[in-house]
């Protein structure tokens, strides 16, 4: 069985998000934490989360994914954005200890100019001072396309991050197939070639979940553009190859596909979840 979902809002609550992903057949879902743009988080309803909690154990849900806004930039140039990012990181993971959720995505981040070094520096300063030993949720560092300066965009950086947080135990990857694809790893061609450097470099025991995402742009173009499954330049048959991998179809994978509307997530996760039962 995948454990599949699309991204939800949660403005109308957790428990609404819950009934819309089961009205799809999804059985996860991906929300952000706050306004995508940063913001204030919106105070937690008990009533609301158990509601949640009440579908997510009936349905079998599996592991829900929180995704940081994209605005945190914990290795900015400018301090007063680090220093927002630090109280956003910090309240999302104590947010996340009432929530049904285990899994907190974040972009590592754009060093804005001061190299790789100093951003990888800065972000790892950051989780050491912020993060605690028996947090409920693991950090996930989500792989970057390399679109101006961001940090993620090889497998070498995150494990440089990885090896510089002291709880590591609490750090995982999230796979962004759009953004691998962008930033020079051909999952299209060799996958398992991708899949081995994975392991050498970070270790696939760091991998939690993937964001399942064909791709508007070109091979190793460096571009952030998603496209709606099979319609890109993955095409179909990556994904194929992706849900019935061994090493990956446990994980939870989660849609980031352009939609008019969530019903059209359903498609794509019927189309997905039709390559599992023909085997
Ligand atoms: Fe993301
Ligand atoms: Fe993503
Ligand atoms: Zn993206």
């Amino acid at each position: 069985m995948l454990i599949i979902g699309p991204h939800l809002s949660i403005a109308a609550g957790f428990k609404k998000a819950g009934e819309e992903a089961v009205k799809i057949e999804a059985n996860t879902f991906q929300f952000f934490t706050r306004n995508p743009r940063g913001g204030k988080a919106k105070t937690l309803d008990p009533k609301d989360i158990a509601g949640l909690r009440q579908i997510m154990a009936a349905q079998g849900f599996g592991p829900l994914l929180a995704h940081a806004p994209y605005t945190l930039n914990l290795c900015s140039a400018k301090p007063e954005t680090r220093e927002f990012a630090r109280m956003v990181f910090k309240e999302d993971l104590l947010r996340l200890e009432e929530l049904p959720c285990e899994l907190y995505n974040i972009h590592p981040g754009s060093h804005t100019g001061q190299g790789v070094e100093e951003g990888i520096k800065s972000i790892t300063a950051i989780l050491n001072e912020e993060m605690w030993a028996d947090q409920k949720a693991t950090v996930v560092l989500e792989t970057m396309s390399g679109k101006g300066t961001e940090i993620g965009k090889r497998f070498e950086e995150l494990k440089m991050i990885i090896d510089q947080v002291a709880l590591n135990d609490k750090m995982g990857v999230c796979l962004d197939t759009c953004h691998v694809y962008s930033s020079g790893y051909d999952i299209a061609r060799n996958l398992d070639e991708v899949l081995e450097a994975f392991d050498r470099i970070i270790g696939l025991n760091y991998l939690k979940c993937i964001h399942l995402n064909d791709s508007m742009m070109p091979f190793n173009s460096n571009k952030d553009r998603h496209q709606k499954i099979g319609l890109g330049t993955l095409g179909v048959e990556t994904f194929k190859q992706i849900v019935t991998h061994p090493q990956l179809k446990k994980l939870p994978l989660f849609l980031e596909t352009p939609q008019q509307d969530t019903l059209d997530y359903q498609k794509e996760i019927s189309l997905l979840r039709s390559f599992i039962k023909k085997i």
